[in-house]
């Protein structure tokens, strides 16, 4: 044999290597290899389709890298039709089809079925596409191949069933035109709608009899011209729904002719141009686009494998059919065989979601040994492949065929549920366990759902397909979804059915809402996989794409229209209905309980106010690592003091207001050091530029013209009173507006702020200081725990730190633990968020008792972008054209601002070995951050108070990985 190694049979191929295989080859493979009925078959590797790629990979990776700029429709067509031209230019690998051809002769070999043969039993093949990452409905497959006019005849003389034998070459035909040839499919669409119409007539007339008596033993029965009248029933009806079969061949191969060519007879010309589309299909628009939205990587999938695989049929009559099988309930985890069962139907029907398909249950009552046997396997390969499985099966005449599996995609609820579980039962090891789950989905799992305090009545209800409640105003098609998402509305998309093209309108869309399909219907699959809410299969509603309306038991919605969508119920409401977050369910509790076994960073939560900090708590934060105090000033008697402090003539003046405004604030401090008794809080004195509190100079100036306005009225109607009045009035303001001018900067941002303020005016900080010892003084006294840790903002020079400390902190600890009577035991420490301070650590810490890594300004100051308008201006420019891997304000940059948090943390905790290093800016509570500051060194994280079960789950990850062996994400 003239092997060249792409081709690999199901019983040779290591099944671990889902990067060489795809993930639906290394499941065949596994599945063959442990002994489940597979069909014989064999995988063309990933390794072929990069060779088939590889002399216009430059090119084409050039036109991806322009695709991912989200290009406007027409230059997305464009760069479309150039890479399609560019497949065209590109070779199968020398040897292939050689190779393949061999295979197929053995195969022939081994079923005893002749490939494209008028005698003999026909040997057809389904040409499947499986990268090593799923990604569900985006490439293409053929099934039926090998069929033509006269092994057709041979499938209908060795199945003793004609119907069957013509059926599946018309859908073979369409299938190859659409996917392989690449031909418009509506004519298609439109000879099949005809005739099927003209079939249901002809039974609810001519036919009448017989269809009554299928009725009656099979209630479900719908006379279309894709499911098979049973023949011993209603012979007639078979015969002539046969015939219109057979004429629909002939329309399709004319349809053909005209569009492209003569069909194709040779069953290994037909092969060679399937294994050319799938490949292709790698590179179709939709594939593109999941990988894009999906952050998959070359490192993680490249390419496709295409996967050969003798044909069975579940469309051979009532005792076959096609189903899918999820080992657990992928909505709740609970561990019951969950699935759904399409009789007498091929595959594609049940993932189109075309036709309601029927439960498990069924199955089980229709064909005890086939459920009992599929259940088996299903715990064999959750053993196996230790995880919660989705399996694809086929029964040809009461015979079970494995047809895939795959990790099961599941709501965020059931993957917890169902980690947890395998643990008690002995499936996964703690450490298994916590990796199993995406620290994300633990934040999708406290998710809104609509304020059961609301009481809406549902305007439809379908399939809870996708958790999590979203309002957003109505569009009926993709497109319109990413159009007004760019104008930053929030939509829901409507869609009878969706098909994978329509999947860049999910990421743009809150939620989506379908009238048809089920529970594993495309829309379903996808709204799962990246998280959106959505409802599925709500049948009452009817869609009217060209009004763009739908109407749902006399209620009318327009484009543009609100509605609530609820992914956990079902329901459909009109209107924004207001939404309330879960409660963490006891799975994952349990789950975050091994977390905290597990990991070594320690995790606090960003909270200013009790709300927030009453959260972290219930989310499990062991401390506050930053509150902001700015948010104490918003209520208006506080900024009018804070107002006085700031515009004060002089220092006197000064320290009289900031007395009283910390006098106003003291009791805010208290309630939090007291909601999170006998932990830390840490409070940050005042931080951000001090005209941030002032009224703004335009603001005033209006003003200030407004009330010369007045004057002037004043003046004319000789009202002299109301003119002093006004007089003094704007020489106030004008007095204001002199100051607020005299305080304006070029760079606030970098300006009189943060440490700076307190150099300045060390009265300020004196007093901030004052309030928060003596909350902690008065709870001291109450009996409770304080634990008060003070930081100061914006250091870069290990002076400020001393003068700070030396001018307003310590005096204002050391008066009020005089005169309370109490030793407080405060730490101070510092943020490091500039880079000198980063630089300058080992000085730093021996003044302080912690480190707080800034990392919005120390990823502003490193790399000097502002972290206000970045995101607005050129960041998305600098993602798509590959400047930058992630945004840096989202996930830590390792190679700079990383390399700062290292340097800091190592030659800081050399200064001082007592140093605590936290992190307290918003990669705190990012995952792939979280694994490199464990790396790093830091001893915990705060993160926002939501964040903080995701940041508990991402540290045991990082501390787990470390253990294993296994490399984090960033910085690989
Ligand atoms: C930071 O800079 O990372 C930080 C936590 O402080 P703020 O976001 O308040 O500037
Ligand atoms: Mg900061």
């Amino acid at each position: 044999m003239a092997r060249t190694g792409l081709v690999l049979w199901f019983e040779e191929a290591d099944w671990r290597d889902k990067k060489l295989l795809g993930g639906k080859g290394a499941s065949l493979a596994q599945m063959t290899q442990i002994g489940l009925p597979v069909p014989p078959g064999f995988i063309i590797t990933t390794e072929a389709c990069r060779k088939f790629y590889s002399s216009r990979k430059a090119e084409m990776d050039e036109l991806e890298r322009q695709l991912r700029g989200n290009p406007p429709p027409a230059v997305r067509d464009e760069i479309i039709k150039k890479i399609w031209a560019l497949i065209d230019q590109c070779d199968l690998p020398a040897g292939l089809m050689e190779d393949v051809r061999e295979h197929m002769q053995e195969l022939e070999r081994r079923t005893g079925k002749k490939f494209g043969a008028a005698d003999g039993i026909p040997l057809l093949v389904s040409v499947r596409s499986g990268a090593a990452l799923s990604m569900p409905g985006m490439m293409d497959t053929v099934l039926n191949l090998g069929l033509n006019d006269n092994s057709v005849q041979a499938l209908a003389k060795a199945t003793n069933n004609e119907w069957f034998a013509y059926d599946a070459y018309r859908r073979f035909i369409q299938m190859f035109a659409r996917i392989v040839l690449a031909l418009d499919e509506k004519p298609f669409n439109d000879a099949f709608d005809r005739k099927s119409e003209q079939f249901a007539r002809e039974a609810e007339t001519t036919y009448k009899d017989e269809l009554d008596a299928i009725r009656k033993l099979y209630p479900e029965y719908t006379p279309r011209l894709d499911a098979q009248p049973p023949k011993d029933i209603a012979p007639r009806l078979w015969a002539r729904s046969l015939e219109l079969i057979k004429e629909l061949v002939g329309e399709y191969k004319d349809l053909v002719r005209k569009m492209w060519g003569e069909f194709p007879q040779d069953p290994y010309v037909q092969l060679e141009l399937a294994i050319r589309a799938v490949f292709r299909s790698w590179m179709n628009p939709r594939a593109i686009f999941y990988r894009i939205a999906n952050n998959i990587t070359p490192d993680m999938a490249d390419c496709t494998a295409v996967n050969v695989v003798t044909m069975v049929f579940g469309n051979m009559g009532w005792d076959s059919g096609t189903g899918v099988y999820f080992t657990r309930d992928q909505s709740t985890g609970e561990d019951r065989p969950y699935g759904e069962f399409l009789p007498n139907a091929q595959g594609e029907d049940v993932v189109a979601g075309i036709r309601t398909p029927l439960g498990l249950d069924e199955l089980k009552k229709r064909m005890p040994e086939v459920y009992n046997q599929l259940i088996e396997a299903g715990k064999k390969l959750e053993q196996v492949n230790k995880d919660v499985m989705d399996i694809e099966f086929t029964v040809e005449r009461g015979k079970l065929y494995f047809l895939q599996n795959r990790p099961a995609k599941m709501t965020p609820l059931a993957r917890v549920r169902s980690a947890v579980e395998m643990v008690k039962e002995g499936l996964l090891t703690k450490e298994e366990a916590l990796l199993k789950v995406d620290p994300e989905q633990v934040r999708r799992l406290l998710y809104p759902t609509i304020d059961p305090k609301v009481k809406a009545t549902p305007i439809a209800k379908g399939l809870p397909a996708s958790p999590g409640a979203a309002s957003g105003q109505v569009v009926f098609n993709p497109d319109d979804a990413v159009e007004w998402a760019k104008q930053g509305k929030k939509v829901i998309l409507v869609r009878v059915e969706t098909k994978p093209d329509d999947v860049h309108g999910f990421y743009a869309a809150q939620g989506v809402l379908t009238s048809r399909g089920g529970m594993t219907s495309h829309a379903a699959i996808v709204a799962r996989a990246i998280g959106k809410p959505a409802v599925v299969g709500a049948e009452a509603i009817k869609i009217d794409y060209d009004s763009k309306t739908f109407t749902v038991n006399g209620v009318t919605v327009k484009e543009g229209d609100w509605v609530t969508i609820d992914g956990n119920s079902g329901s459909v409401y009109l209107g924004e209905l207001p939404t309330v977050t879960p409660e963490l369910g006891g799975w994952l509790d349990e789950l975050l309980k091994w977390a905290d076994e597990e990991r070594r960073l320690g995790v606090r939560a960003n909270a200013d106010v009790p709300e927030d900090a009453m959260m972290a708590r219930k989310f499990g934060a062991e401390g506050i690592g930053l509150l902001r105090i700015e948010r104490m000033f918003r209520k208006p008697e506080r900024l009018e003091a804070l107002r006085r402090v700031i515009l004060a003539a002089d220092d006197k003046e000064r320290e009289a207001h900031m007395k009283e405004l910390a006098d106003m604030i003291k009791p805010d401090f208290k309630e939090m050091l007291d909601i999170m008794d006998g932990k830390p809080v840490v409070i940050r004195l005042i931080d951000p530029p001090l005209h941030e509190f002032l009224p703004s100079s335009e603001e005033l100036l209006a003003q200030i013209y407004d009330l010369r306005e007045q004057r002037e009225k004043a003046q004319a109607s000789g009202d002299a009173a109301k003119v002093k009045e006004l007089d003094q009035k704007i020489a106030e303001l004008q007095g204001l507006y002199n100051r607020v001018k005299a305080l304006q900067e070029a760079n606030p941002m970098m300006g009189h702020r943060g440490v700076r303020v307190g150099v300045t005016y060390p009265v300020i900080y004196y007093y901030l200081t004052r309030a928060m010892a003596e909350a902690a003084a008065e709870l001291i006294k109450e009996g409770k725990r304080p634990v008060l840790e003070i930081m100061v903002p914006q250091v870069s020079d290990v002076n400020e730190i001393r003068f700070v400390k030396n001018n307003a902190i310590l005096p204002a600890l050391s008066d009020v633990e005089k005169e309370y009577g109490v030793k407080l035991n405060v730490k101070i420490g510092t943020m490091i968020e500039t880079v000198r301070a980063a630089l300058t650590a080992s000085e730093i810490a021996k003044e302080v008792d912690f480190f707080s890594f800034g990392t919005n300004d120390l990823t502003q100051a490193t790399f000097s972008f502002s972290r206000d308008d970045v995101e607005n201006k050129f960041m998305n420019q600098y993602l798509e054209k590959g400047i930058l891997a992630n945004d840096p304000f989202d996930t830590v940059d390792v190679k700079g601002v990383g390399r700062l948090v290292e340097i800091a943390t190592k030659e800081g905790k050399e200064a001082n070995p007592k140093l605590e290093v936290g992190v307290c800016g918003e990669h705190g509570g990012d995952p792939a951050s979280i694994n490199f500051f464990h790396g790093a060194g830091v001893d915990y994280v705060s993160a926002s108070p939501f964040r903080v079960p995701v940041a508990r789950l991402a540290a045991a990850q990082a501390a787990v990985k470390e253990k294993l062996g296994i490399r984090g994400a960033v910085g690989e």
